[in-house]
């Protein structure tokens, strides 16, 4: 008799467990990308969750399964379920928290004004970079500035002039990546990677080595000396940096029409975190590209800091955080292994 209640509870905690899975799934992917701990929850964490979803219900849902997990692991959901939390899951309130201060999106408007301040300044490869980070949604100090002319060539795609640029080894991408961005003659002729970069090729009589005499610190410098020159861009001049183009492009392709899963891959993001969920109608896209473009930004700012202070320790990785916390969390560990498992 007691095994049968005990299949009988197993039963329930497993039609549970399928049916909170997906949503813990989620929370798991959340954790992992931002590095925050996923038991127990932090209130800012679960007010900055809340913010992927695109509305109330799917949040309630999505809160409800996190609430599941926690009495069903014994964990107090007193930290993080609070009133405030509510009025947030409502659309009421506004704990979302500011993470630290980003870049500003570089918008493809913006873009081509920036291209258009350097030319006017006879600062071709100054506007060559902002085309190329652009169109290629390069990460500038890493991959646009030490780019070679033999790395890149204009090849016919599709029927159409096309250039093509091959990285020899990309983040989330270790053997290399090739990259190919169609003419945008004549329509925005300044935004076409074919002809802006043969321009500067032709006009500097060159066609061997690196294209750029760049460095990151000088090509920020001569961006915020562009920006603060037109008016239409918004904020300061020194809340703009490198990063911002990359962003800006992403967020140009979501309002576009562009599908989340597209702009990850036209940028390369590492994309598995939220597979599950990027067509999910649940799930707002811009908010999910917002979280994933945070998290690949500070993972390129802790491995440049890395590579500034060398030989410093590794960084720690959200994963290895977790693993860190000991006795006490093997039972979380087994039980979310087990939500991984209902995914199967
Ligand atoms: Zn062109």
């Amino acid at each position: 008799m007691d095994t049968h209640a005990g299949e009988l509870r197993l039963a329930s905690i497993r039609s549970s467990l399928d049916a909170y899975a997906s949503q813990l799934r989620c929370w798991m992917r959340f954790c992992a990308v931002t590095g925050a701990p996923l038991m127990p929850p932090e209130e800012r964490t679960v007010a900055r969750y809340v913010s992927i979803f695109r509305n109330s219900d799917s949040a309630n849902k999505y809160v409800s399964a996190l609430r599941w997990g926690c009495d069903f692991l014994g964990v107090s959901v007193a930290g993080w379920d609070t009133r405030s939390l509510h009025q947030v899951v409502k659309g009421l309130g506004k704990l979302r928290p500011s993470s630290k201060k980003k870049a500003h999106a570089i918008r493809w408007d913006l873009q081509r004004l920036l291209i258009k301040c350097a030319l006017r300044r006879g600062e071709l490869q100054q506007a060559t970079a902002y085309n190329l980070a652009g169109n290629f949604l390069f990460r500038v100090p890493s991959e646009l500035l030490p780019l070679e002319y033999e790395r890149t060539k204009v090849i016919n795609h599709q029927g159409k002039l096309a250039r093509q640029v091959t990285l020899p080894k990309r983040k989330n991408k270790p053997h290399g990546s090739t990259l190919i961005r169609h003419c945008r003659c004549p329509g925005d002729k300044i935004m076409c990677p074919v002809h802006a970069l043969g321009d500067l090729s032709h006009a500097e009589r060159r066609t061997k080595g690196r294209i750029f005499s760049l460095n990151v610190t000088g090509f920020t410098r001569t961006l915020r000396t562009h920006v603060a020159a037109i008016p239409e861009a918004k904020g300061a001049p020194e809340e703009y940096s490198s990063q911002g183009f990359r962003r800006g492009t992403a967020r140009e392709m979501l309002a576009a029409g562009g599908t989340l899963a597209k702009i990850l891959e036209a940028g390369e993001w590492n994309s598995k975190a939220f597979r599950e969920y990027q067509d999910s109608e649940e799930i707002d896209a811009a908010a999910i590209l917002e979280i994933i473009v945070d998290a690949d930004e500070a993972e390129d700012e802790i491995e440049s800091a890395v590579q500034v202070r060398a030989p410093a320790a590794a960084p720690q990785t959200a994963p290895k955080r977790a693993a860190k916390r000991g006795a006490e969390s093997r039972k979380i560990t087994e039980f979310f292994g087990q939500v991984e498992l209902a995914a199967q």
